[in-house]
């Protein structure tokens, strides 16, 4: 396959500079000159690959939901629980939408991209095109940034930690399934190769000998695929996918959810996240007296993780895209590379936040021994999840070619 495209042209995604494909050895890949993204990658056999491990990925998802997960025993009480236990135990407590946020990243969104995954791989192993291939990869690719099984584990490994001391809790099979999930998910996204999707349409990019002067090119955020501009609502003839010069009014967008984000985090940080009830009496606790709390339990690496995930990064988040933003309205030229890198950490840090919201789904749906001990979850985990959600879609929104269209202006020679 690489020989069949070897000379043609494809545009970087964050900057649009004009690459030529060359072929590369297996295992290699291959970055942009300009801002250092990611072009790609020679994967042999990467449909077989793959299509294996997006159906192992698969059966371990089933069996995750088939067996207990975690289960606790308090006073030869034992409160067994499944997967999708956090996110309904948020629904029954009247908070349904941070019920639904955890069911969907936990579990629903990586489903929907395996079984998508498999639709599009097998067809294409088997030799055609499937109906609507554009579309599903396009939802595929719109839902992986919020499949957040690694993060969802990250909230069950601190959830086990901090029961230690009200109760004891025993790993079920389900948590096992999960964990390997894990592994063999991030394997079958870096073993997959889009190429291959596209390898059995008519389509193909233009060579450099082929590319029109005069004309200007969208480049297909999808699939790949250079068309040349032709007016108003123009869509790529490959995959059906709205074709833009930039994201629609991205600066706008990104600035009026950024403000989003900051008139929630008040409330946030105010309101309590959860509240323990032992022998009847309450303690609610905010983001930051729950750090307190496990500092003075002395669990200070759990302190820090949490500190961080819920407090440093959605802050820090909100700096770096005001800064970005008010950097391409200024027009500046300073470090580009540097700053589409900032951008780059930014949009994959942010999910991390959702620890917070996990913990409180899991902790909820575990801890419900009536006047014993149980925890229920506060607003301020209604308002937390807002802040995250919201900075997600601002980091999306925000279109990173912005900050190369200065330099350009500046460098026509570039
Ligand atoms: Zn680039
Ligand atoms: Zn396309």
């Amino acid at each position: 396959m690489s020989d069949v495209s070897a000379g043609e042209l494809s545009a970087c995604h964050e900057c649009d500079h004009l690459h030529r494909y060359i072929p590369i050895p297996v295992g290699a890949k291959a970055s942009c000159d300009f801002c250092g993204s990611l072009l790609y990658r020679h994967i042999p056999d990467s449909l077989n690959r793959s299509l294996a491990l997006y159906f192992t990925a698969l059966i371990l998802l089933l069996l995750a939901n088939s067996f207990p997960f975690l289960s606790l025993t308090l006073g030869g009480r034992v409160v067994e629980n499944v997967l999708m236990s956090g996110g309904w135990a948020m629904y029954e407590m009247g908070m349904g939408d941070l019920g639904l946020i955890i069911f969907f990243t936990s579990i629903g969104f990586p489903f929907i991209a395996i079984v998508g995954m498999l639709y599009l791989l097998v067809s294409v192993r088997l030799g055609y095109v499937p109906a609507g291939m554009g579309p599903i990869y396009r939802v595929i690719n719109m839902i992986t940034p919020w499949s957040l099984v690694s993060v969802f584990m990250l909230g069950v490994l601190i959830a086990i930690v901090k029961l230690q001391d009200i109760a004891n809790v025993i790993i079920g099979t389900s948590f096992f399934a999960l964990c390997a999930l894990l592994i063999i998910f991030a394997a079958a996204r870096t073993n997959f190769d889009p190429k291959v999707l596209w390898s059995l349409t008519p389509h193909s990019n233009p060579n450099e000998s082929d590319l029109n002067p005069d004309a200007i090119y969208l480049n297909c955020h999808t699939c790949g695929l250079l068309s040349e501009e032709q007016g108003h609502q123009q869509h790529c003839p490959r995959c059906a996918t709205p074709l833009h010069h930039r994201k629609h009014n991205s600066i706008e967008a990104t600035w009026a959810l950024l403000m989003a984000a900051v008139v929630l985090i008040i409330p946030a940080n105010l309101y309590p996240v959860m509240t323990v009830i032992r022998f009847g009496q309450g303690e609610p606790s905010t983001i930051l007296s729950g750090v307190v709390h496990l500092i003075h339990s002395g669990m200070w690496g759990l302190a820090m993780i949490v500190f961080v995930a819920s407090i440093v990064v959605p802050v820090m988040k909100l700096i770096v895209l005001s800064y970005l933003l008010l950097s391409v309205q200024r027009k500046s030229l300073w470090r580009p590379k540097d700053r589409t890198m900032l951008y780059r950490i930014t949009e994959v840090v942010g999910a991390w936040s959702m620890v917070d919201i996990f913990l409180v789904g899991l902790l909820s749906a575990l801890v419900s021994l009536d006047a014993l001990s149980t925890i229920r979850p506060g607003i301020g985990a209604s308002f937390f999840a807002g802040v995250v959600v919201v900075t997600m879609f601002a980091a999306h929104h925000f279109d990173p070619r912005l900050i190369w269209d200065n330099v350009r202006e500046n460098d026509q020679t570039l």
